[in-house]
C-alpha cells in the first residue's frame, strides 16, 4: 500500500509518500512552473512512490478550491487560474488510487488535530503564515469545510483600518496586510534587502528594523483578525505555524498583545494563541491524514 500526500500553495509543490516517521529528507519539493504544473505534480508523486502502487492520494491545495467538483483555482498557479480538473487528473494518473482533495487550511486542521496542538480541543483556529495566510477551522469537534470547501480562509478577513489590495480582487484582507509576500514586499519598500520570507522570519528574529516591523504588521493584522473569529465561533484555542512564526517576539508579542486588547468578551479571556509544533509541514501532513484515513 502506498498513500501518498500533495501540497500546492503559493510556497511551491510538496509530496511525500505517508509513513510514521518522515523526515525533512523525505519530502520533494518545487516551485510552481509557469506551465505543465499537473504534470509535474504526477512526476513528483512518481518519485515519491518510487515503483509502489499507490493505493490513496490527499491533495491539499490553496484556495480557493471547488471540492465537491474537483476543482481547484489558486491564485499562485497562473495556469490553473480559470480552473483545473485536480480530481479527475489525479485519477487517470492513479486509477487504483482513493483520490482525496481539501483546502489547504482544512488539511492544516486535520494535522493538529491528529499530530499537533489541537489534539482533544473540540473548538479551535489553525493558522499558517508563510507566502500566504492559510487557515481552517474545527467547532464543536469536526473539521469545518463549508459549502464549496473554503471554510476557514481567514486570509480573507477584512482588517479594520487597512486598504491594501488582495490578490483574490478585494481590498484590505488579512493576507494583502500580514501574508509574507506582502509583508516581503513592504519590507522591501522600506529598504530591507532580503528576498524570501523565510530571511524575512530570520531577520527579524535577529533584530533587523524593517523585518521586526513587518512581522509587527502582521501580528497586529492577525490578532485582530483572530480576536474577530473567536468572537463569532466561542474558539478557546489558535494554533499558529509556518515560516513567520518563527519570527520570534517581533511576531508574538504585537500578537498576544493585540488579542489581550480586543478579546475583552466573557467567554474570551481564556483564549489561547500558540505555536504549531508541526513546524512548516503541517498542510502536507494534513494531506498524509486524509491519506491514510481513506484505507485505514
Ligand atoms: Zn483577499
Amino acid at each position: 500500500m502506498t498513500e501518498l500526500a500533495l501540497e500546492i500553495g503559493a510556497g511551491g509543490i510538496a509530496a511525500v509518500r505517508v509513513a510514521d516517521d518522515v523526515e525533512d529528507d523525505d519530502i520533494r519539493r518545487i516551485e510552481v512552473p509557469p506551465q505543465q504544473v499537473w504534470q509535474s505534480c504526477e512526476q513528483l508523486l512518481r518519485e515519491v512512490a518510487d515503483g509502489g502502487e499507490v493505493t490513496s492520494l490527499a491533495i491539499a491545495c490553496a484556495g480557493p478550491i471547488d471540492m465537491g467538483a474537483g476543482i481547484v483555482a489558486p491564485a499562485g498557479v497562473p495556469q490553473w487560474r480559470a480552473g483545473f480538473d485536480i480530481v479527475a487528473a489525479a485519477q487517470a494518473a492513479f486509477p487504483g488510487a482513493i483520490v482525496q482533495l481539501a483546502l489547504d487550511g482544512v488539511a492544516l486542521v486535520l494535522a493538529e488535530r491528529t499530530l499537533g496542538a489541537m489534539q482533544g480541543v473540540p473548538d479551535a483556529l489553525a493558522v499558517s503564515l508563510s507566502e500566504r495566510i492559510v487557515g481552517g477551522l474545527a467547532v464543536g469537534g469536526f473539521a469545518v469545510v463549508g459549502r464549496t470547501g473554503n471554510a476557514g480562509n481567514i486570509g480573507h478577513m477584512l482588517v479594520p483600518g487597512c486598504d491594501e489590495p488582495c490578490l483574490c480582487g478585494g481590498r484590505g484582507c488579512l493576507d494583502a496586510v500580514g501574508g509574507g509576500l506582502a509583508l516581503c514586499r513592504w519590507a522591501r519598500a522600506q529598504g530591507w534587502r532580503g528576498g524570501s520570507v523565510a530571511e524575512l522570519a530570520h531577520a527579524a528574529a535577529a533584530g533587523d528594523q524593517v523585518a521586526v516591523a513587518a512581522a509587527g504588521r502582521a501580528g497586529v493584522a492577525l490578532g485582530r483578525g483572530i480576536v474577530s473569529a473567536a468572537a463569532l465561533l466561542d474558539i478557546d484555542l489558535v494554533v499558529v505555524g509556518g515560516e513567520l512564526a518563527t519570527a520570534g517576539r517581533a511576531l508574538w508579542n504585537p500578537l498576544g498583545e493585540t488579542v489581550a486588547e480586543h478579546a475583552r468578551l466573557s467567554y474570551l479571556p481564556g483564549l489561547r494563541v500558540v505555536p504549531s509544533p508541526l513546524r512548516g509541514i503541517a498542510v502536507l501532513a494534513g494531506a498524509g491524514v486524509m491519506a491514510h484515513a481513506a484505507v485505514a
